[in-house]
Parts: C-alpha cells; structure tokens; sequence
C-alpha cells in the first residue's frame, strides 16, 4: 500500500499536523487522522498535488477524537460520502460532538474557531466503532485497530498487517523532521501506566515503518517508542516534583516550557524546529495533563 504525507499546513505552518492518505490498488483514498476541519481545503489540495482524487476519500480512519486529529471528519463523511472510523469510545463524539466542542472550548475559549475551525455531528450510518483487533478491509489489504490508551482512552493505533506499518496517532509520541520524539500529554485522559503498556505492545509488533501525526515517518519506530516512555518518565516525575514542592500549575508552565526547551535544544533542535514542536505539543497542556494525571490516579504522590 502506497503512503502519502499530505502537510495540512495547520495555522500556515508545515509539518505540524499530517493526514496519511493511503491509495489502494482500485483507486480508493483512505485518510488516518484527517485533521481538524480549518485544514480541509489545503488537504483536498494536497492529496490533489499527490496524484489522488479527493472524492474517492471513502474511508477515514480516526486514531483519536480531539479536534486536531478528527475534528474534520465530518467534511469528509460530507463532501466524499466516506465512512469513518474511530474508538468504540470515540465514534459517539462523532455522531454528536457537543459535549467535545464543550470540552474543548473550556481549554482554547475563543480561539477555537481559528484553531480548529467548526464541528459538525457525523450521520451515524458513516461512523463505524471500532474494538480492539478491529479489522478495516481495504481491497485485499487489511489494516487491524490497536486499543493503545494513555494519551486518550478512546485511542487507536492503525496496523497494516500485511505491510508492517503503523500510525500512531499521538501514543507513539511527536517526531518532526527527524527531531527527538515527545509525549503530547493534553487533558483529560493522561495515564502513564496504559500509555506504556501501549508502548510495550506496539514495540513487540516490530513495525517496520511507523507514521506519526505530527509529523509524518518516524525513522527507527523501535527506538522513537523507547524515547517517548523516557521522555514521559522524565516529564511526570518533573511535574510531581514541582507539584509536591507546592509550585501551581500556573507557575509551573513557563518553568515547565523551559525545562522542555532546554531538552528538544540539548537534542539539536533549533529555534523554528522548536516553534513546530510547540505548535503540535503545547508545553502549556502537557503541565495541565499530568498535573491530572497525578491528582486523579495517585494524589498521595504530590503531598
Ligand atoms: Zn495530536
């Protein structure tokens, strides 16, 4: 199965959010992670560029229901009649996303029209929930549903069994042009100990390629997985320390985006790198993620 990157160009700048589209032998497009609806005509555009006709996008394959990810879906399931695909957690989100645009809006207030642009409810004839080991047939080629909770719990990490390929939504971390990889930890669903039994799992399948949302291929899949674990070791235990210090969470942010900062530079990233990296990983989330996390699953650990 072929493999496209199509840059959505999110906000004007490229490299931050990556729909792969995936051409089939009959001419079908399937997109994973389409991104949120502000980027749908630059990815039409794109996936022109790429040889491939937006109207036969027949299927999306959603790795997870926050807005950067899914929240254009719907302009597909419109515009090309496909079906879509997501968590059986997720896929009623879809169908009816006022409790997400909810959520959302307690998180990005005003801003969410120009972030994310509008969300619309899914016919749910086109949304098709998906369990563990749930399978999504495409021509001869079949590409199988991982359950890899941790950064959301209605997370799913794409295999293509034939192919050895994997796309890793957000649980395999943030890796942009060839830089370290990174855990996102957004609000609400933070759990380290789901997100490394994901690791472990999606390292045993032994991808031979694996593809990222933010931002495209991921060279070496097994070392990138073992980066995300350390990384996300290392950024809880630093938030427990702080928190248990009595630092708040506002104070921690602009401590916290040092501490980040100073890592992605000590790993060769410059200073445009670093704005795609902030752009796609907001430090500022991650401080609210994991102070959650620590809170909700062991408040004895902060005190
Ligand atoms: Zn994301």
């Amino acid at each position: 199965m072929r493999v496209h990157v199509i840059d959505s160009n999110h906000l004007g700048r490229s490299k931050v959010i990556g729909v792969a589209a995936l051409e089939a032998e009959d001419g079908s497009v399937t997109l994973i992670d389409p991104g949120p609806a502000v980027v749908f005509p630059e990815v039409r555009r794109g996936l022109e560029r790429s040889g491939l006709d937006p109207g036969r996008v027949d299927r999306v394959l959603v790795t997870h229901v926050h807005l950067d990810h899914s929240g254009g879906a719907w302009c597909w399931a419109e515009a090309a009649g496909a079906q879509v695909f997501a968590h059986e957690r997720g896929a009623a989100h879809l169908i009816d996303p006022e409790r997400l645009v909810a959520s959302a809006t307690r998180i990005y207030g005003d801003e969410m029209s120009r972030l994310w642009g509008p969300v619309k409810p899914i016919d749910p004839r086109q949304v098709t929930p998906l369990k563990d080991g749930g399978k999504v047939a495409i021509g001869s080629v079949t590409i199988q549903a991982l359950d890899t909770p941790g950064h959301a719990q209605h997370h799913l990490a794409y295999w293509l069994v034939e192919d050895r390929l994997m796309f890793t939504g957000d649980v395999g971390g943030v890796v942009i042009a060839g830089g370290p990889a990174i855990p996102p930890c957004p609000p609400p669903d933070i759990n380290l100990e789901s997100w490394k039994k994901s690791l472990a799992r999606l390292r045993a399948l032994l991808p031979a390629r694996m593809f990222v949302t933010h931002f495209g291929e991921a060279q070496d899949p097994a070392t990138r997985l073992g980066e995300v674990e350390r990384r996300l070791d290392a950024w809880a235990l630093w938030i427990r320390e702080h928190l248990r210090n009595g630092v708040t969470e506002e104070q921690l942010v602009p401590m916290f985006e040092r501490f980040v900062t100073g890592d992605l530079r000590a790993a060769g990233v410059n200073d445009d790198l670093l704005a795609v990296y902030e752009q796609a990983d907001p430090a500022s989330m991650s401080v609210t993620g994991l102070a959650r996390y620590w809170r909700k699953f062991h408040p004895e650990a902060i005190v």
